[in-house]
């Protein structure tokens, strides 16, 4: 029987946070008065309720922008990070003489399932075994010929910051474009769009304690870039995104931008304490515990092991009440595939089935990494004994 949760706390330690983060109480406030009496709707611009909508959305996109240092005005609003990438990597067609992207080896699916499907030839960026973005690899793929390169800002599933300055100087000196998916980077490191070189940028609020259903897609304002709409039919965001943008997901994915900023330089210390505990006390209590992907530069809340001879499915399905974490990438996780990343990283099959990905945030506590810790390891021995498979 899983053990009970401490009196008092109820709920499984949520150790889930690259597949999505709480909403932040102070996300939830900002957004309530536009599920009350600010409905107007921010593209009718005759009458006050629509003119207080439309002020609403500019003070978020403002918020937003300013994350990663870019004006408001270049924040293309869509249905969340997914959106974002298929519109970045499908809203370029092939140019004269562009036919060609490149993208890295561990993109989210819906870069490269977009990919796939775009009609360009794609190129693979490999990354080493600690999980990085080979830059000697990436100087041969990327050439006269490449159209977009897309590689995230930090990995999903194993948390290693991808060399983007590096990546997008290759890209400019080969004159393609740069895309990079930062919805997971945000909320563990300080990214300046601009100063990295990137001409777009995905972002999505239910990472960093937003709302989910609403993302983000920074557009570099000029020279354009030609951006070609995937929705049509109204005039809405410059008829690049047409649709009512949703005034309450937007006030409170502007909020989770502003509390990021503001608060996440302080908080992320913290994080990687906790993560380092959190290693410190599984490693100390059991053989055969490996950190998948290089440790530094790393995303702060990112715990990705491999632990020999446990099976991480039903270990979790076993932790259900105790403790809330993934075997892969939530999105690989359903459709049972193995992650993608691990994949990339070098990791067999047998190896992924004993991985576990433990993610940190805002909220955890030092007492939530202790009880989480004391049910993996008790789990883990259980599962390992001999005993367990009778
Ligand atoms: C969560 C995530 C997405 C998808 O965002 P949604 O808003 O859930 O569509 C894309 N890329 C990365 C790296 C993510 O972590």
């Amino acid at each position: 029987m899983p053990a009970e949760p401490e009196a008092g706390t109820g709920q499984p330690v949520f150790l889930d946070h690259q597949a999505t983060t709480p909403l932040d109480p102070r996300v939830l406030d900002a957004m309530l008065p536009f599920f009350k009496d600010r409905f107007g709707n921010p593209h009718s611009t005759t009458n006050r309720p629509g003119l207080a909508a439309r002020a609403a959305l500019t003070a978020a996109r403002a918020e937003i922008g300013t994350l990663i240092g870019v004006a408001g005005e270049t924040i293309l609003l869509t249905s969340g990070g997914t959106e974002a990438n298929n519109q970045a990597i499908l809203g370029l067609p092939a140019a004269a003489g562009r036919d060609r992207l490149a993208i890295s080896a561990f993109e989210h699916p819906s870069v490269s399932e977009a990919a796939r499907r775009s009609g360009l030839t794609v190129d693979i960026l490999p990354v080493t075994a600690d999980g990085f973005v080979n830059l000697e690899a990436a100087a041969r793929l990327i050439g006269p010929r490449t159209r977009l390169v897309s590689v995230m800002a930090a990995n999903n599933e194993i948390g290693t910051i991808q060399p983007l300055a590096g990546i997008a100087a290759l890209a400019r000196s080969a004159g393609a474009l740069m895309h990079s998916d930062a919805s997971q980077a945000v909320a563990g490191m300080a990214l300046d769009a601009p100063a990295l070189g990137l001409d777009l940028v995905t972002l999505c609020a239910h990472k960093i304690y937003g709302p989910a259903g609403i993302g983000a897609l920074y557009i570099r304002p000029a020279p354009p870039l030609g951006l070609q709409p995937l929705l049509h039919g109204g005039s809405q965001q410059g008829a690049l995104r047409p649709g009512t943008v949703p005034v309450a997901l937007a006030a409170g994915f502007g909020e989770a931008a502003r509390l990021m900023r503001l608060e996440g330089p302080g908080e992320w210390p913290r994080l990687a304490a906790l993560r380092d505990r959190l290693l410190t006390r599984l490693s100390g209590a059991l053989e055969g515990v490996s950190v998948n992907g290089g440790v530094a530069p790393r995303l702060p809340g990112n715990l990705n092991l491999t632990i020999a001879g446990i099976d991480a499915e039903i270990l979790l399905l076993e932790l259900m009440d105790t403790v809330s974490a993934s075997t892969g990438s939530a999105c690989a996780d359903a459709a049972g595939k193995p992650s993608p990343s691990l994949k990339a990283i070098g990791l067999d099959a047998a190896r992924i089935s004993v991985s576990l990905r433990l993610g940190i945030g805002r909220f955890t506590r030092e007492a939530d990494i202790d009880r989480a810790a004391d049910a993996l390891i008790g789990a883990i021995k259980k599962q390992r004994s001999p005993l367990a498979t009778l």
